[in-house]
């Protein structure tokens, strides 16, 4: 059988830690046959680590066979020991009246830090995905702070805007999710993000020529998209945890097993590609096969997407502009 993998998840014990650790200990994200030992961080904080051990309570409980082992960590630099996989959840939501720059400061300070950790314990090929928000700015940061490892390693997560985005198009064409190809999400993982059907295929039936109504594309489809988290939150009561974490191991699973030649989304370190600046962490459509991702690239950008992918880059300039004097 496979030696274990090591896979620390941050903000463990929060809402989509918990809809999260269940899913990787019973092989749902990186195989059926591939054990892992999960390395679990939480804040310093009494409740906090009380509560995780809770989780690893229930995780205990569930006797999956594939988990070879579970540690419950305070500090990064242990959390992250010889990890091959990083979730980073865990991030400082917005206080009541915290300001824009005051809440990129607060997390600028944790991914700095786990950046830094990263960098100096974690395994030369770890795989982070950051899904703490604003999760392209802290996947920058941390990417930032691990200067020893690869540039490529680190991404943001954008699949839970590119499956909102899938669902939402099957509803309008009456086709079903596991059908539609091709979809792009690109940008920030934030309202401004924009979803984009012009390339998406129903069983190779362009969906362009389905709906044909750009009416519906700028009025109807990007704001649901865009503002799908706040409406989750209206009628829930919670911000959503459940499909935050699907998309998590989506992202992971992907990345880790391959895609073949379907399309999925991942916010990664620009390298240039439809003139988005290098570095910039920046929702992209890639392929995926042995571990590694490639740009979907060369596709043809239209004057209203460019508009919108202006927007969204702007957004994420400003952000990075914002914590540049902490890094
Ligand atoms: P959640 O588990 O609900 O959310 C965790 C993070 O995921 C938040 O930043 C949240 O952003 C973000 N997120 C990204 N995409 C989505 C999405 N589509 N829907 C919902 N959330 C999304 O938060 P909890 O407060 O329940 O748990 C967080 C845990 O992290 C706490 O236990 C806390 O102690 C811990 N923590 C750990 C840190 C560390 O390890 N150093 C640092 C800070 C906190 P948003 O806020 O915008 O909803």
């Amino acid at each position: 059988s496979k030696k274990p993998v090591r896979v620390a998840v941050t903000g463990a014990a929060g809402q989509i830690g918990y809809a999260l650790l269940f899913r990787i200990a019973s092989g749902e994200m990186l195989g059926k046959d591939q054990p892992v030992i999960l390395q679990l961080l939480e804040i310093p904080d009494e409740k906090a680590q009380k509560a995780l051990k809770g989780v690893m309570m229930e995780l205990e409980d569930c006797a999956f066979p594939l988990l070879a082992g579970m540690e419950a960590h305070s500090d990064p630099m242990n959390a992250f020991k010889d990890t091959d996989y990083a979730l980073l959840v865990g991030a400082r939501p917005r206080g009541p009246g915290m300001e824009r720059k005051d809440l990129l400061a607060a997390n600028a300070q944790i991914f700095t830090a786990q950046g830094k950790a990263l960098d100096k314990v974690a395994s030369r090929n770890v795989k982070v995905l950051v899904v703490g928000n604003p999760a392209n700015t802290n996947a920058y940061i941390a990417m930032k702070s691990a200067p020893s490892l690869p540039r490529k390693n680190f991404t943001a997560m954008l699949r839970l805007d590119h499956n909102r985005a899938l669902s939402q198009i099957a509803a309008k064409t009456g086709t079903a999710v596991g059908d539609i190809e091709k979809m792009v999400v690109w940008g920030n993982h934030s309202p401004t993000m924009y979803a984009d059907y012009r390339f998406a295929t129903v069983n190779g039936k362009p969906v362009k020529d389905m709906i044909n109504d750009q009416a519906w594309n700028k009025d109807v489809f990007l704001p649901t998209v865009g503002k799908r988290g706040a409406a989750i939150i209206e009628a829930r009561g919670l911000s959503s945890a459940a499909s935050a974490a699907n998309a998590a191991i989506d992202h992971m699973r992907d990345w880790a097993l391959g895609t073949g030649s379907k399309w999925v989304t991942m916010g990664i370190p620009s390298d240039g590609q439809y003139g988005i600046p290098k570095d910039t962490m920046f929702g992209f459509p890639v392929t995926t096969a042995n571990g590694e991702y490639t740009v979907v690239d060369g596709l043809p950008i239209d004057e209203f997407s460019q508009e919108r992918i202006n927007l969204t880059l702007k957004e994420l300039q400003e952000e990075q502009q914002g914590v540049a004097h902490l890094l």
